[in-house]
Order: structure tokens, then sequence, then C-alpha cells
């Protein structure tokens, strides 16, 4: 961790704090802005503990900078480079996550690649992360600015020239940190694929911005924005990743917010929040039923908790105070179930390493590639290999196969053909429906 990753607080505190009580409850950080021009962002709430105090408001699409002077040979050269800064694998089978920074000038850009690797770190820190690391790919595009820094920081009247037009009080927010997405997408276009995209602000200034609506033309789940000098920004980053990929709701409230005091309507589709009391749940076997009564990673047991989805009443969450409520807090159990489905829903889990195409003959072998886990998670992925639909269950734990292995099984000359499954049998997982998601196959064309 950089040492300004771990500073700043104590600065940022105070200020970030006051604009809490002036802009929450208010007008700027109405949860059900949902409606007029711009973008919708999520603010991050206050940086310690209770993130009562975000919410949702709209922004514009734009940035805030000044018109770019020309950048020198030297910094055009520089500018858009792409570089892959962990390689787990090809990005069809990966999560791709995209890291662009902005404030950085050509002079900086070494400093933007440690503060990506360092919010690499931190995310990789958090569990469902930890165990699945090696699903994703951490990509860097690097942005030249022509001035160091962000717009809006100190003050709201500071204004730099930088690549995506970052700026701090945002909405008139001061921890609101947002970006114009045009210029942002015109970088990660440049990276192989993006499934996820975080844009670093060269600041220590706290703040942050949960951009969770997916691109129709990227791909991407959402943008998150944090400062890389701060570390309660990247926890910030890592809230926004539980509604980009694990599509949680918010678990915190507004305890003063008029129109907030109860929830009367349906029940909501999302996972994690919902009208019914632990009592109808079990007995509707409905929601997070599967995880009531056990220990939760962010303390406590799994219930239904009064107040959630920025409703005081009427509405419960499955823990008290789960990262989907509060910064530096663990995602709860069923966070952690929707997380890893997320995690699936780009991540395969076999990969060909003998090309799919390609048809197997006698000399040859199938080669299939199996991520490698960590922690107490690593042994339950599967792996089955099946000839024509049936299982071959002595060779089920291998990632390759001889054809000479099957040659008595093959000896018709027909064309066969062979498959192997992984599942990941992990014990995270309760929900049926997304248990058989996690699972993928690969097979080839064989004959004698
Ligand atoms: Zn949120």
């Amino acid at each position: 961790m950089r040492s300004a990753w771990r500073r700043g607080m104590a600065t940022a505190g105070a200020a970030a704090v006051l604009t809490a009580v002036l802009t929450a409850p208010g007008a700027a950080a109405d949860p059900a802005v949902s409606t007029g021009p711009g973008v919708e962002v999520e603010i991050p709430g206050p940086e310690r503990g209770d993130a009562a105090g975000s919410g949702h408001t709209r922004v514009p699409r734009d940035g805030r900078d000044r018109p770019s002077p020309r950048l020198s040979a030297a910094e055009q050269s520089a500018d858009g480079a792409v570089t892959k800064l962990l390689d787990n694998g090809s990005t069809g089978d990966r999560l791709d996550i995209v890291v662009v920074g902005d404030g950085y000038t050509a002079g900086e850009l070494d400093r933007f690649h440690i503060d990506a690797k360092e919010m690499w770190a931190e995310l990789a820190g958090v569990e469902p992360y930890t165990t699945y690391q090696s699903l994703f790919n951490v990509w860097t595009v690097d942005a030249v600015s022509n001035q160091t820094g962000v717009s809006g920081d100190p003050g709201p009247d500071a204004v730099r020239d930088t690549a995506l037009g970052s700026y701090f009080w945002c909405d008139d927010i001061e921890r609101l940190l947002c970006v114009d997405q045009a210029k942002v997408d015109g970088y990660v276009a440049k990276a192989p694929e993006a499934d996820l995209v975080v844009v670093l602000a060269n600041s220590a200034k706290y703040g942050g911005a949960g951009y969770n609506e997916p691109s129709e033309t990227l791909g991407y789940e959402g943008i998150s924005t944090a400062s890389a000098g701060n570390e309660k920004s990247g926890q910030v980053a890592i809230h926004e990743t539980g509604h980009s990929l694990g599509k949680l709701a918010d678990e915190y409230f507004y305890p003063d917010y008029p129109g907030y005091e109860q929830y009367t309507g349906p029940e909501p589709g999302d996972s994690n929040i919902s009208v019914l009391t632990a009592g109808d749940m079990a007995a509707q076997r409905a929601k997070w039923h599967r995880w009531l009564g056990e220990a939760s990673p962010d303390g406590g047991v799994v219930g239904a908790y009064e107040g959630g989805g920025y409703y005081v009443t009427g509405l419960h969450r499955p823990t008290d105070n789960s990262l989907m409520r509060s910064l530096d807090k663990p995602f709860n159990l069923p966070g952690v179930e929707a997380m890893i489905a997320g995690f699936h829903r780009h991540a395969r889990l076999a990969t060909a390493v003998t090309p799919t195409e390609r048809l197997l003959r006698l000399r040859d072998t199938a080669r299939v590639s199996v991520p490698r886990l960590t922690g107490s998670e690593r042994h339950r992925l599967k792996v089955r290999w099946y000839l024509d639909g049936r299982e071959l269950k002595p060779l089920a734990g291998h990632t390759r196969v001889r054809v000479t292995d099957l040659v008595l099984l093959l000896l018709d000359r027909r064309t066969h053909k062979l498959s192997v499954t992984v599942e990941n049998r992990t014990a995270a997982v309760r929900d049926p429906e997304i248990a058989k998601a996690l699972k993928s196959t690969v097979g080839w064309n064989v004959r004698l």
C-alpha cells in the first residue's frame, strides 16, 4: 500500500462529515432520483462507519476540464498504452477489470501503475475476491493529463486539465467524484475487453462515485471512481462492485429523511433486501432463507434486520452491518453468494489448452486448464470427463486425457465427442439456481 492510500482521512474527515450533514438529508442525496438528464450515480457515504448520507443523484455525462492544448509528441505516444497488469488467462475466460488513471501527467504514469496495483491488492484482500482472484485479469490504460491532480481538489473552484475531466464537488457534493463518460469510454475501448471499469484519480481527497448502468457499447457492468491516494476511496470502489457485479441493493437507510420512514411497496427484486421477516422468509423459502441463523463474516448472525434499501422500516437486510451498508466491512453471506454468481457470469472455469476446433486423433492429448482458487475453497473445483455424454469416472480430477487411453471406446472409428466439465461446488453458494451456473464445459471431436 502506498502510504498516501493509508493517510488523508484526518483531513478529509471533518469536511466530508460536514458535507454529509449538509447534503443528506437533502435534495442532492435523494435516493429516489432516477429521471431527468444525465446519468445516475451513487454518492459514497461518510468515510467512517455508517454509509447513511450516501444516496443517488443524476450528474452530467461530461467532465469538467479546460480545453486541451495539444499533447507533445512524446506524450501522445504514451497516451492510450495498454498494459496487462494481472494475467490469469484469455479475456474470454476471465473477468477483465480495466483501470484508467486521471490527473496523471506523462511523468506520473509509473505512479499510476503502482496505484493501480495497490487498488487491485485492496480489492483482492476482500472476500470473495481473495478466493477467486485467479478468475480476474487487470488491465491499465494510460491516460496522459496535461496537469497533475483533478478538478475540485482542494476546493470547488480548482479546475485542472485532465484526460478524463474528473472532478470533486460534482452536483455540489464534495466527495462525489464524477468523470466524463465519453472520455473514459474512449480509453476503455483500447483494452481488449472490459467487464468492470475503475477510474483512479490522482488525488488523496476522499471520494468516489458508482456509475452502475451497464455500458451498451463496451459491455462493462459499471464504472467506479476512486482517489488513488485515499484508503477509504478504495472501499467505496469495492462497495460499488457489490452493485455492478453482485447486483446487490444498498443495505443502508435514512434515519431522518422525509419519505423514507416506511416502505410500503411490493417485494423488491434485489436478492439482499426484503419486506419479509425472518420467520416469513423461512416459511416461504424466499430470499436469503438458506442463510438464516448462520454466523456472517461481517459479524453477527444472518437474520432479517429492519432497515435497508434506504427505508428505516418495512424493508429488511440480512445482517446488521455489511459492506453494502458500511465501508471497511466484509460482504455478508448472501452478499458473498451474489458476488460469486457475478464472477461466474464473466469468468469460465474450464479453458481448453488443446484447441477445440482440432479433430483429435490417436496420438493427441486433450488438455484443459482450471483456475487455482485460494484458501479452503481450492479443492472445490470438480473436473469430470465425458465421452458422448457418458461420464468417464476414472478420469475425474484429471486435466489431460490421451486419446490412446480411450482407444477401446473408439473402436467403431466414428467421430465421438470428448468433453470436460469443471464445476465449482463451493459451500458459499446455497441457491441451486446459482450453483447450476458455476460450471463450464469444453469439448473436442475425436476419431481413431
Ligand atoms: Zn451503494
